[in-house]
C-alpha cells in the first residue's frame, strides 16, 4: 500500500483547480487569470541567457548563486533602496520567490510555531506553511482599503504571539501596498514581539502611486525581516524562475543549508540572464510599468461603474473586485462568465474567505482588456 505524507494528503487542492480544468479544454477565452506579464522578456534579456549558453556557461554555480549575481543584487539595493546586504553572507540567488518563501518557512519554523498570514493571501502562503507543520493564523483584510490596521494587528499579536508575520505588497491579489509612514506605524507595534517578519516584495517595482518602501527600510526591521523580490514581474522573466533573498546572514545560512541540499543552486543561464535584467533592464521596465498604469486606470473605472467595487490597486496588475451585486458566489461568477462570454478570471475563494470577489489580472493588451470588459457588462444585465 501507498501511504502518502499525512500532511499532503490533507492539503487542500486549490479551489480553483476544477474552475482551470475548464478553462483548459476550452477555445478563445481571454484569460484574466494567470497572474503573469504578458509582456515576453525583453531581448536583451533573453539574449544575455542565449549568449551564456554560446559561451559555453552550462555548469552548476555557488549553491548562493553566481558572485556577480549576488553583488549586482546588493548594489541593486543599494542604489534603489538605499539598503545594505553583503552579497557574502546576506544574499541567496533562489529558484523564483517561490523557492525563497519555501526555504525561508522550512528554515524557520518548528512543528505548531504560529504563522500569521493576512487574507486574502497569495495561495502558496498557508499551503507551505501548512505543510512545514506551522499553526496558520489568519487576519482578515477589509473592505475599502484591505490594509492590515495597526490597532487590530496589535491586538492578534498579544493574543497569538505568532513566530512568523508574512507580508506581502504590492499584494497579490489586491494589488494594495504601502506608504513608507504606513508601514512605519505597523512596525512600531510589531516591534514590540518577537517575532520574524516574511516580506514578500515581488511587485516592487510595480508600484504606481508611490515610492515602494521595502520593510528592511523600516526602522530597525532589518535585523529581523526576511526579504524576497525576483525577477518574474518586475522584468516579465517568469519562465527564468529566478528570484532573491536579503536577511541577515543567520538565516541565510540556513537557507543556503536546505538549498544546497534540495537545489543546489538556481540554473546558469537564469542567473545571467538575471544580471542582464539588473544591469540593463530599467528602460524596459518602466516602459512595461508606465502600460500597466495605464492599464489599471481603464479596468477599475470600468469596473466601478458597472458595478463592481473595485479597490484601486496601487501596484502589481490585479483588481480585487466585489461581485455581491451579481447575487452569485465566486466560483458560480468564475464558470458562468467562463461558460457564457469566454472570459476567465480567478474566483475570490481561492485567496481565503472571499467569496464575494473575484480576482482580475489586468496584464492584457488594452484592446483585449475591453473586450473582457465588455463582455463582464454584458454578463452582468444577462443575469
Ligand atoms: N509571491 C507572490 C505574491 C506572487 O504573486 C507570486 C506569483 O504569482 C510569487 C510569489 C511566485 O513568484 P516566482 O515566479 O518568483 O516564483
Amino acid at each position: 500500500m501507498i501511504v502518502l505524507n499525512k500532511r499532503v494528503e490533507e492539503l487542500k487542492p486549490s479551489g480553483i483547480r476544477e474552475f482551470f480544468e475548464l478553462v483548459l479544454g476550452m477555445k478563445e477565452v481571454i484569460s484574466l487569470g494567470v497572474g503573469e506579464p504578458d509582456f515576453t522578456t525583453p531581448w536583451n534579456i533573453r539574449e544575455r541567457a542565449i549568449f551564456s549558453l554560446e559561451e559555453g556557461y552550462t555548469s552548476y554555480t555557488s549553491n548562493k548563486g553566481l558572485f556577480s549575481l549576488r553583488k549586482a543584487i546588493s548594489s541593486y539595493l543599494e542604489k534603489y533602496y538605499d539598503l545594505s546586504y553583503d552579497p557574502e553572507t546576506e544574499i541567496l540567488v533562489t529558484v523564483g520567490v517561490s523557492q525563497a518563501f519555501d526555504l525561508a518557512i522550512r528554515a524557520l519554523v518548528n512543528e505548531r510555531d504560529k504563522v500569521l498570514i493576512f487574507e486574502p493571501f497569495y495561495v502558496a502562503y498557508p499551503a507551505i506553511s501548512f505543510l512545514q507543520g506551522a499553526q496558520n493564523l489568519f487576519l482578515k483584510l477589509e473592505e475599502p482599503d484591505f490594509k492590515i490596521k495597526p490597532k487590530k494587528l496589535y491586538e492578534v499579536l498579544k493574543k497569538n504571539k505568532p513566530k512568523i508575520i508574512i507580508l506581502n505588497y504590492p499584494s497579490n491579489p489586491t494589488g494594495v501596498s504601502y506608504t513608507k509612514e504606513e508601514l512605519k506605524e505597523l512596525w512600531r507595534v510589531i516591534k514590540k514581539f518577537d517575532c520574524v517578519v516574511i516580506s514578500d516584495e515581488i511587485y516592487d517595482r510595480l508600484s504606481y502611486d508611490f515610492i515602494h518602501t521595502p520593510f528592511p527600510k523600516v526602522g530597525s526591521a532589518k535585523k529581523r525581516t526576511v526579504y524576497m523580490s525576483g525577477f518574474s514581474k518586475n522584468f516579465a522573466m517568469t519562465g527564468f524562475r529566478i528570484g532573491f533573498v536579503a536577511a541577515p546572514s543567520k538565516i541565510i545560512e540556513a537557507m543556503t543549508k536546505i538549498h544546497q541540499y534540495s537545489m543546489l543552486c538556481a540554473p546558469i543561464t537564469s542567473q545571467m540572464a538575471a544580471l542582464e535584467a539588473l544591469e540593463k533592464g530599467e528602460k524596459e521596465l518602466e516602459l512595461m510599468k508606465k502600460e500597466y498604469k495605464r492599464r489599471r486606470e481603464l479596468v477599475v473605472e470600468f469596473l466601478n461603474e458597472i458595478g463592481l467595487k473595485t479597490t484601486k490597486p496601487n501596484g502589481a496588475f490585479y483588481c480585487f473586485s466585489n461581485i455581491e451585486v451579481s447575487r452569485l458566489k465566486s466560483v458560480e461568477f468564475a464558470k458562468r462568465l467562463l461558460l457564457e462570454k469566454k472570459v476567465a478570471v480567478v474566483p475570490g475563494i481561492a485567496f481565503g474567505d472571499f467569496d464575494n470577489f473575484i480576482r482580475i489580472t489586468y496584464a492584457q493588451k488594452i484592446d483585449t482588456l475591453k473586450e473582457a470588459l465588455n463582455r463582464i457588462k454584458e454578463f452582468l444585465s444577462s443575469l
